[in-house]
């Protein structure tokens, strides 16, 4: 995989987009809301700003990315009115994701949520929505200029696969695995660690820039509970590559070398096989760190005063009983596709992008589906969350 690739999330509103298989991500914002409206009311009164500025910083296409400003806004607007006060609030809210996010099926929601506010007060909307195209491990807003700064399941992606997993002698360190497992040895480890904190360092200071004193941000991420097995769902996507990669090795046994070439080729067509290289080469651009690691990074970084870093775990059907009624609760199969489809949503394009045509999309969840259910029977794996809390020195 190239440096420096990231992937947005499947765009549009259709049955395999992140638009409509994003309510795991709609859970964890839930879980986080009282923090998201404390932290923002906190601000609010202190600063008292004319005009506050949020942003969500890496909001994707879904339904989540207004969720917090709809959050935030009725806070603010209820404590005004328990507080007696007609002070006129207005909220600009900055949308941040790569460019190549689909922020139109965002924006094609907007005049529902337009409508939505309107009918809380009669003025013209107090609410002004635009979107920031950019890496948030870059400058994204001018300086002094921010309030409220969320994001959620965002900041566990990398700039980049790190530097350092294949050997100056080309030897690929994590092989067979596609993120840390417990059998990655320990280079494989310290180098998914040093890019994290490389990372989160830069976003800390990015953002220390361009908050005013006393703003705050509200950062959800997935962690781990232990660096070296954090026990992740991307364990399961690199068991159903490494079976696509043995069904073809078990394939060329049986052949003749000058048969092997032209099979392997129609192979490729017929069956979605992948090659063994693809997955050695192939190191997500993500790490989810310790609760520990995070408040390293923090501390060592000191722009930022620590308020709050709390854990919380889900289990990995989280939202699935929401899930349009259409599933039966009780089918492990219908509980295992329902992953399988959120897992899609975020995956689909990275997978596209390093395997190619060779990879058939349908096939590879349906395995992926499979092995979900096997896992959840007997490895009984969950996400584990990172909330953390921060106020601008
Ligand atoms: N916050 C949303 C989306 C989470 S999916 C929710 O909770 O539903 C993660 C999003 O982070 C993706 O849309 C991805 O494109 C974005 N992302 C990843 N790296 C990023 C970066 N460096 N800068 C901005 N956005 C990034």
């Amino acid at each position: 995989m190239e440096e420096g690739q990231v992937f947005p999330m499947n765009s549009g509103a259709g049955k395999a987009s992140y638009a409509n298989n994003s309510l795991l991500q709609k859970t964890v914002i839930s879980k986080v809301r009282a923090t998201v409206e404390d932290s923002a009311l906190e601000v609010y009164f202190k600063t008292s700003p004319e005009s506050m500025r949020i942003a969500d910083l890496g909001c994707s296409s879904g339904p989540t990315a207004l969720s917090v400003a709809s959050y935030i806004l009725d806070a603010i607007l209820f404590q005004l009115k328990q507080m007696n006060q007609k002070k006129p609030l207005t909220l600009q809210v900055f949308l941040n994701d790569l460019p190549g996010n689909d922020f139109n099926t965002v924006f094609q929601s907007l005049s529902s949520f337009y409508e939505r506010l309107k009918k809380k007060k009669k003025n013209d909307p107090i609410c002004f929505v635009m979107a920031v195209p950019g890496s948030f491990y870059g400058r994204l807003f001018p300086n002094n200029s921010m309030h409220f700064i969320h994001s959620s399941y965002s900041l566990h992606y990398l700039s980049k696969a790190p530097n350092g997993l294949v050997s100056e002698t080309g030897v690929t360190h994590n092989k067979g695995n596609i993120y840390i497992t417990k059998t990655s040895p320990d280079v494989v480890v310290k180098t998914y660690l040093r890019q994290f904190e490389e990372d989160f360092t830069v976003f800390l200071r990015c953002r220390s820039e361009e908050m005013v004193i006393g703003g705050c941000m509200v950062l959800t991420m997935m962690g781990s509970a232990i660096s070296n097995d954090p026990k992740h769902m991307l364990e399961i996507v690199g068991r159903v590559l490494n079976d696509l990669v043995s069904q073809v090795c078990g394939t060329i046994t049986h052949l003749f070398s000058f048969v092997i070439y032209f099979h392997i080729n129609i192979a490729k067509i017929i069956f979605g096989i992948i090659e063994e290289k693809s997955v050695d080469n192939f190191n997500v651009p993500a790490y989810c760190p310790t609760e520990k690691e995070a408040r390293k990074v923090i501390e060592e970084d000191g722009s930022f005063r620590l308020q709050k870093l709390e854990v919380f775990q889900l289990p990995w059907d989280a939202g699935f009983n929401e899930s349009k009624g259409k599933n039966d609760i009780n089918n492990k199969y219908d509980r295992g596709k329902y992953i399988s489809d959120y897992i899609r949503a975020v995956l689909e394009p990275i997978l596209m992008k390093q395997f190619g045509e060779s990879l058939i999309i349908d096939d590879f969840f349906e395995r992926f589906t499979q092995k979900i259910i096997e896992s959840i029977a007997n490895e009984n794996w969950h996400y584990v969350n990172l909330v953390i809390s921060l106020t601008k020195n």
